[in-house]
């Protein structure tokens, strides 16, 4: 398999951007970086037929992710949650035709895995070695946990009173889980400054291309 990855775009001003080196924010505006793809190519080539005996997780939808080799994925199994219907609720609101999508049943219990596997991964593959991030909940311990799978170091910064749940997931991963006497924006001021003090690579949510990647998968399920 290949991807049809081509190359970074400036949300905002349209920059372009190699895919293939660390990069966070536009270089020339500060706004958020998209991955792009060959989609006309993709169009051809990227069948429905090729997904049928893949396995069942957001990578089978490989064509479209941002990773250059497949060794460098970085998984726990993540995506392919089931839809179903919600007929009591959907009677409740009006709806004769409502559906839930169970992201809860991700390998770290919510959505966060998907982004964290795609961010981890890219990670792993420019060769990154330690990642930061500030979390108030489930995020912090979807990237330790994804870190330890790549055997990368994850940094943490949460809000003293995160959930406990989650502060056990990064102890448990082997993260480096620092509690804040603040909130989680300064948890994102401290993370900030110790990415620079220490040459950590902050994977803070649209500070960096790829978590997105990830969530999109989402709407291929569907
Ligand atoms: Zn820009």
């Amino acid at each position: 398999m290949r991807s049809y990855l081509t190359n970074l775009e400036c949300t905002y001003c349209g920059e372009t951007f190699s895919a293939d080196e660390p990069m966070r924010l536009c270089d020339k505006c500060g706004k958020v970086l998209y991955p792009r793809y060959d989609i006309s190519t993709a169009s051809k080539n990227f069948t429905r037929d090729l997904l049928r005996d893949r396995a069942p997780n957001m990578w089978r939808y490989f064509e479209m992710m941002p990773i250059r080799e497949e060794s460098n994925i970085v998984t726990l199994g993540e995506g392919f949650t089931p839809i179903f219907e919600t007929k009591a609720l959907g009677a409740k609101i009006g709806s004769n035709a409502l559906f839930l999508k169970d992201e809860g049943l991700n390998p770290t219990a919510s959505f966060k895995a998907r982004g964290l596997s795609a961010a981890v991964s890219k990670a792993k593959e420019l060769g990154l070695k330690k990642l930061t991030m500030p979390s108030a909940g489930n995020a912090a311990g979807a990237m330790a946990s994804y870190a330890a799978r790549a055997g990368l170091e994850a940094f943490v910064f949460m809000p003293q009173d995160a959930p406990e749940a989650n502060q056990k997931e990064v102890i448990v991963s082997g993260g480096n889980l620092n509690l804040i006497d603040g909130l989680i924006s300064d948890a994102g001021i401290i993370s900030r400054g110790k990415a620079a003090e220490m040459d950590l690579f902050d994977v803070s949510t649209l500070q960096e291309p790829y978590r997105v990647e990830g969530k999109k998968t989402m709407g291929y399920e569907i």
